[in-house]
């Protein structure tokens, strides 16, 4: 359980001996800040020597690893040891980036306004925008689901809301020019204010409810392809609880550890056996994260598109578009280094007749972080730049629409294309399979 620093002891001393730096270059954390203490090898050092007492406790440490876009390519990256044989490990310097923000939390400092009001959104309304539980169901009206079923669809707080997060990242250009900057925005008001500008503000917000419609669809289409392909599946509606991701980002693991054992419970209760998510931050949250805290866990987690390549193939079905697309595949951190999925993905895209399938260079497990991950609402800058860098390295494969299956990677996309691909469309994974079957 890694509830303190001591669980990477293994970690740090065979980072800390073997010094090689190979995840170090690529780090989205490093390559926007350029510094040797803001990188997976240089912070190994840093929480040595928190460790030793020679770095102490203070804000500023905690802000300065609140980058790290726990994107776990450091992890992926980091080779096997040639150290003795129980050394042999991947060490995780992001795992340990947020234990030790869990620690620097319990000592009374903070991740700031925006990360501290997403997690009280969940405590008091269940999802990270504080918006009301009623509207996060929504998206299922008219589909005729199930409320119950051993097997469900997590339709996850992100996906049906995610335009919120979309409006407040694409406006805080047009803040500045009020001389708000996202920033000072977020640390006056917190992200749930900023929300509330909706209503006060129509015409900064008037994207919200059109952004909002992109990630309905993508749900939508997601629960009629299962539908179709006679996967029976239930959906909880308003009871579906938050599995608490953004807890565990942000190092407030007691919060994380009381809704995992009452989500825990609330799925058993209702003889839930299996999960099926379009969203894998859910996904691997459900798969890493719950058994470290839920002994025994036992619920199958699978992404949709685990499910669905399995079905196609199965059922031998073929798949086609009516017309031709050049896809760039991009793979959410989520999907690919915490869910382990990057083959199905290639194998259910491969199978569609009229859609070419072209890869950028950072690609399956060795993906590169497009700025979601929790450091968007902290530094939206940092995280804009990185989505720009991300959009161009999937614009260069000559694709001319880019597709995923993550909410946050959808919306940091389309920050990221905004400045230079104005008019790239970013599907869901799920969006092209609807318009394939
Ligand atoms: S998790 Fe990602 S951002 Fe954090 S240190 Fe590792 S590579 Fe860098
Ligand atoms: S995390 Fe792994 S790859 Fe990175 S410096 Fe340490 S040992 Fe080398």
């Amino acid at each position: 359980m890694a509830l303190n620093l001591d669980y990477f002891d293994k970690d740090l001393l065979i980072c800390n001996t073997c010094r090689c730096g190979f995840c170090r270059d690529e780090c989205p954390w490093y390559m926007a800040r350029k510094v040797e203490s803001a990188s997976p090898k240089g912070v190994m050092e840093v929480i040595q020597a928190y460790r030793e007492g020679v770095v102490k406790p203070s804000q500023q440490l905690l802000d300065r690893i609140s980058w790290c876009f726990g994107c776990r390519y450091c992890k992926e990256r980091c080779p096997p040891s040639n150290l003795p044989e129980k050394f042999n490990a991947r060490v995780d310097p992001g795992g340990a980036v947020k234990v030790l923000r869990y620690e620097l939390r319990k000592k009374g400092y903070t991740m700031g306004k925006s990360a501290e009001t997403v997690n009280n959104n969940v405590k008091k309304t269940g999802n990270p925008f504080g918006v009301a539980k009623k509207e996060r169901a929504k998206w299922a009206e008219g589909l005729d689901l199930k409320k119950k079923g051993k097997r469900i669809f997590f339709a996850s707080c992100m996906n049906p809301l995610m335009g919120y997060g979309e409006t407040i990242l694409k406006i805080s250009d047009s803040l500045e020019k009020f001389g708000m900057t996202m920033e000072r925005l977020s640390k006056l008001t917190g992200i749930l204010e900023a929300v509330k500008l909706d209503r006060v503000s129509a015409k900064l917000l008037k994207g919200t409810s059109k952004n909002n419609e992109k990630y309905i669809n993508s749900l939508r289409n997601s629960a009629k392809v299962l539908k179709k392909l006679g996967i029976e599946f239930g959906y909880l509606g308003e009871d579906e609880p938050c599995c608490g991701s953004s807890f565990y980002t942000y190092g407030d693991f007691d919060s994380f550890e009381s809704n995992a054992r009452e989500v825990y419970k609330n799925l058993k209760e209702r003889g839930v056996e299996e999960i099926i998510t379009l969203n894998p931050i859910c996904g691997g949250v459900f798969k890493n994260y719950y058994p470290e805290f839920i002994p025994g866990f036992d619920i199958k987690v699978k992404h949709f598109v685990e499910v669905v390549a399995e079905e196609v193939d199965r059922q031998g079905i073929e798949l086609k578009l009516d017309n031709e697309m050049d896809i760039a595949w991009h793979d959410p951190c989520y999907l690919a280094r915490y869910m382990g999925v990057t083959k199905e993905v290639r194998t259910l895209l491969r199978s569609i007749k009229g859609l070419n399938l072209r890869e950028p260079e950072a690609t399956g497990n060795l993906t590169r972080c497009d700025g979601g991950g929790g450091p968007e609402i902290i530094c939206p800058d940092i995280a804009k730049g990185v989505a720009e860098y991300r959009v161009k390295e999937l614009m260069d494969t000559g694709a001319s629409v880019i597709a995923t299956s993550c909410p946050a990677c959808v919306m940091m996309l389309e920050i990221g294309k905004a400045k230079n691909y104005p008019d790239v469309s970013i599907f869901d994974i799920s969006d092209i399979i609807s318009m394939a079957l």
